[in-house]
Order: C-alpha cells, then sequence, then structure tokens
C-alpha cells in the first residue's frame, strides 16, 4: 500500500480512487487561454492539472491562475529552481520537478524547504531519456527505477518525503516492468503513464495496455494517457481505463455493433453522433447506450441496455429498458433516440 499525499483538496495513494491528470498545452503566461482550457479538462473529467513553468512570467501567472479553477494545480518545472520557489508562493499544489537537474544542493533544498512549509508534493519523473547513461550504459527496469530512486533520496536525505514517483518510458513493456519494480522498491504514490504514447489512436492503445495492465494488478495511484491531441481526449481515454476495469463507473456505456453484411443504415454515423452525444452530455446516472446494426443480434443488445436501437431497412427500432418502444425513419433515429435518453 502506497502513501496517502495530499494535491490540493485531492488525495492520492493508500488505495484512494485513482485520480486522473492531464497537462495544458496553453502558454501558461496567457492566463485566459490557460484557464478556459483548464476549466474544460474539469468538465471532461480532469482531476489534477498540470501546467509548463518554462520561465519567471509563467511562475508569476500561477497565482492568478489558481484564483479562477477548482482543480489542483502542479507546475512542471526543469532547471531554476527559482521558477519552483515562485509557483509555491502562488500558490500551487504539487511540484513536477528533479532535484537532478536544478543543480547545487542548496537550490533544492531552497525548493524542499518551501514545500515543506506550504505541504506542497514534489513529484519526481524519471523516463527513458532522463537516465544518466554514463552512470547507466543499459536502459532497463532497473536503470529506470535506481535513477529515479537517487532523486528520491536527495529529498529524502532533506527530510522531505512528500513524494510522488512516475518511471515513465515508451516502450510498453518497459514502463510496466519499471512500475512493477518501484512498486516494490518504495511506498510513495506511483504516477503512471506511457511517455510519447503517440497520436490519438495508438496512444490511447499503448495506454490503455501499459497503464490498464499495472492498474489491474492493484499498482497506480494517479495517470495521465499523453496524446498528441487535444488534452481533452486524454481525460476520455483515462476514464474508460477506468472504467474498463471498472475502477470507477463513467456516467454511460456505450456499445455498438462492428457493421457487417447485414447492416442496412449508416451505423457508423449513427454511433459516433450518439457517442459524441452523450460525451458532451454526460447523463446524470449511469446508463447503458446500445446502437445496433441489425434485426439479428440488434434487438437482444438493445433490450439489455436501457436505450437500444436496432437497425432495419432504412428504420431503427428503438427500445427503452427491455421493451420495444417504436420504429422511427432512418433520418430520425439519432434526434429520437437522445429523446428517449433525456427522458431518461
Ligand atoms: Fe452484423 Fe447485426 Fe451483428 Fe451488427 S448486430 S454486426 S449488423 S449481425
Amino acid at each position: 500500500m502506497t502513501k496517502i499525499v495530499e494535491i490540493g483538496n485531492v488525495k492520492i495513494g493508500g488505495g484512494l480512487p485513482v485520480a486522473i491528470q492531464s497537462m495544458c498545452n496553453t502558454k501558461t503566461s496567457d492566463i485566459e487561454a490557460t484557464v478556459k482550457q483548464i476549466n474544460e479538462l474539469e468538465k471532461a473529467g480532469c482531476e489534477i492539472i498540470r501546467v509548463a513553468v518554462p520561465d519567471m512570467e509563467a511562475a508569476k501567472a500561477i497565482g492568478d491562475i489558481k484564483k479562477e479553477i477548482n482543480i489542483p494545480l502542479v507546475a512542471d518545472i526543469h532547471f531554476d529552481y527559482k521558477l519552483a520557489i515562485e509557483s509555491a508562493k502562488g500558490g500551487v499544489d504539487k511540484l513536477r520537478i528533479n532535484p537532478g537537474n536544478i543543480g547545487a544542493r542548496e537550490n533544492v533544498e531552497a525548493v524542499a524547504n518551501i514545500c515543506k512549509e506550504k505541504n506542497i508534493p514534489i513529484r519526481i519523473g524519471v523516463n527513458g531519456g532522463s537516465v544518466d547513461r554514463k552512470k547507466f550504459p543499459i536502459l532497463n527496469e532497473e536503470s529506470l527505477v535506481l535513477s529515479g530512486m537517487e532523486q528520491v533520496k536527495v529529498l529524502e536525505s532533506m527530510g522531505f518525503y512528500n513524494i510522488v514517483l512516475s518511471i515513465k518510458s515508451s516502450s510498453v513493456p518497459l514502463m510496466i516492468k519499471a512500475y512493477e519494480l518501484a512498486s516494490r522498491v518504495c511506498d510513495y504514490p506511483l504516477h503512471l503513464g506511457v511517455t510519447e504514447a503517440g497520436l490519438r489512436d495508438v496512444g490511447m492503445i499503448k495506454s490503455a495496455v501499459g497503464i490498464g495492465t499495472l492498474l489491474n494488478k492493484g499498482i497506480g495511484d494517479t495517470i495521465r494517457v499523453s496524446l498528441t491531441d487535444d488534452p481533452v481526449e486524454e481525460i476520455y481515454a483515462a476514464r474508460e481505463i477506468l472504467s474498463c476495469l471498472e475502477l470507477r463507473k463513467d456516467p454511460f456505456t456505450f456499445v455498438s455493433c462492428p457493421t457487417c453484411g447485414r447492416t442496412q443504415i449508416d451505423l457508423v454515423g449513427l454511433a459516433n453522433k450518439v457517442y459524441n452525444y452523450l460525451r458532451k452530455n454526460p447523463p446524470k446516472k449511469h446508463i447503458t447506450v446500445a446502437v445496433m446494426g441489425c434485426v439479428v443480434n440488434g434487438p437482444g443488445e438493445a433490450k439489455e441496455a436501457d436505450i437500444g436501437i436496432a437497425g432495419g431497412k432504412g428504420t431503427g427500432a428503438i427500445f427503452k429498458q427491455g421493451e420495444f418502444v417504436r420504429t422511427v425513419k432512418e433520418s430520425e433515429m439519432f434526434s429520437e433516440l437522445v429523446k428517449e435518453i433525456e427522458k431518461l
């Protein structure tokens, strides 16, 4: 069992629910754009948000951003300890910084001291690219974890234990092995992710396999799905991973058939429209919605759902909680289905 760490008003570790994170892709110094994106991400289900702090202008924006948002804010800092101190003064809820890349011990101590005073946790993040290859010529799970633990020990030597650890890799098997090892050698909460996972579709699959495998073994306290896409997609993907593993219930379960030679409606178009509608308008209580292509397997699945539709020849039969409701024309399928969802 990992330790519990408080990130603003969100606690992670100790078997608490796994928290979903993302990272803004706005300029942090553009306060208006950053706040807008954070609030959109929160609406999608983001529970902890990170921003890049590459310069003093960004660090000074932290305080103003904090005033306009509800979820905990994490400052991502490399090299300059003064940016960490300024972010801490601005009320940031967590720092992502590696002691090893901010120079002299006194600089690290200055960061550790202000974090202690303000109860700000520090995430140490190691990935394949940050391992010192002179010290660890072979990149494997041991070198990743040893690199992370070296950073941890620097903070521990200053009496600082409010730590979260990430050991990421773009290789799924390597990140799985590294997190498994990390979970055996330390009890700090683990932030899971496949780094540089790529474009949306491939990135989601890599993340689902990597993060999902670990969560299924009880490893991991917070997750970020890294995608080369709008960060809101990261949140939807993270929610889907947690929902598939039944670690939390999403507002809806969406079922749709793969289509085949029996399909006589534009099922792919309909399924996309219904799914996007549900994402943008999450039901207040959990429902299952089924969009099926024909009368062979369709009615059975549609009847199992709270709301379902089974396509016919240019028509669709709507089912609600197991009962046939009515048949509608193809052009009306989406709007009629939405009407029934809203009535629930
Ligand atoms: Fe084919 Fe019907 Fe099954 Fe869809 S539900 S894959 S259309 S048999």
